[in-house]
């Protein structure tokens, strides 16, 4: 259980940073779902809730998306699924229940970098940038890498408009519980951007893979070596949930399933 012994609702990014920084058990709450999980003990709760974050903003050429915003709101925005051919409908649908998905928030998820999430895979395909408070903007691939350089609040993000067609796979045992692997798709043009989570690991993008996929003409024996290069350039583990070399054999199926929904939808 947590314990939280004073909540402060902040009006001003600089002042939920102030707090945030005045002692080390302080900390932001976003929809508070993750942490209600854990055991911490909590000094100054920072709620971000009445700051404004909670917004989808579409843009000529952007998405912009504020912290606060949930995951209900991301899986039923229009200009989303339409632009990125239901991408993150596809990656936020399974996760438990729609009460849950109303509490949490993308800008939490982002900057815990859970290897587990399957929201993170997928916006790994896009063009997306990460704007911290301090440090300011980052790219989302740069982030999951190096994560914050010091204590820092998520404020928003912004994703490129980019004309292509977009697929999320995931193998899930139920609805309750993490995905197993989880791969997310990008083909825009003859470029293709292929991601791979819960390794059980972070997301991290296939570069080799990619590079293959390139002007390559989707034929069995392709979609196979697609396969092979994918399963030997990431690493892949071994948890509770299934072993190494079963993410590894998955990670093929999942690429093959999503290489397929795409032709679909680009034919
Ligand atoms: C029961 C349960 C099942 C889940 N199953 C799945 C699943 O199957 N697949 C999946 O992808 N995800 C799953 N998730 C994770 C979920 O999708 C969210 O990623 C997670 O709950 C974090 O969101 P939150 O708003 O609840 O974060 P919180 O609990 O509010 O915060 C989590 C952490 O992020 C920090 N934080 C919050 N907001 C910010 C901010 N703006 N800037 C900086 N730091 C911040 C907090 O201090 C805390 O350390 C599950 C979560 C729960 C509770």
């Amino acid at each position: 259980m947590i314990t939280i012994r004073t909540y402060f609702f902040p009006e001003t990014l600089e002042a939920a940073y102030e707090k945030l920084t005045e002692r080390k058990n302080n900390a932001v709450i976003g929809g508070g779902a993750y942490l209600k999980l854990g055991s911490k003990a909590i000094g100054t709760a920072v709620d971000l809730s009445k700051l404004g974050l909670e917004y989808i903003n579409e843009e000529e050429t952007f998405f912009e998306i504020g912290a606060m915003t949930t995951f209900s709101k991301m899986m039923l925005n229009e200009g989303l699924n339409k632009h990125f051919t239901n991408l993150f409908q596809q990656s936020i649908e399974d996760i438990v229940g729609m009460q849950l998905k109303n509490m949490v928030t993308v800008g939490a998820t982002i900057y815990s970098r859970y290897g587990f999430s399957d929201f993170l895979t997928a916006l790994l395909v896009t063009d997306t940038k990460v704007k911290l408070f301090k440090a300011g903007w980052v790219s989302l691939e740069e982030f999951l890498e190096q994560g914050p350089a010091e204590r820092d609040i998520l404020e928003k993000i912004r994703i490129e408009k980019r004309k292509g067609f977009y697929n999320f796979q995931e193998l899930r045992g139920s609805s309750s519980d993490y995905s197993i692997i989880n791969l997310a798709l990008a083909k825009e043009g003859e470029e293709y951007r292929v991601a791979v989570g819960a390794r059980p690991t972070r997301a991290k993008l296939a570069l080799n893979t990619m590079e293959f996929l390139q002007n390559q003409e989707l034929t069995n024996e392709n979609v196979k070596k697609a396969g092979d290069i994918l399963s030997g350039e990431l690493a892949f583990g071994t948890n509770v949930r299934g072993s190494k070399e079963y993410r590894q054999s998955m990670a093929k199926v999942l690429l093959k399933k999503a290489l397929q929904e795409v032709s679909k939808d680009e034919n």
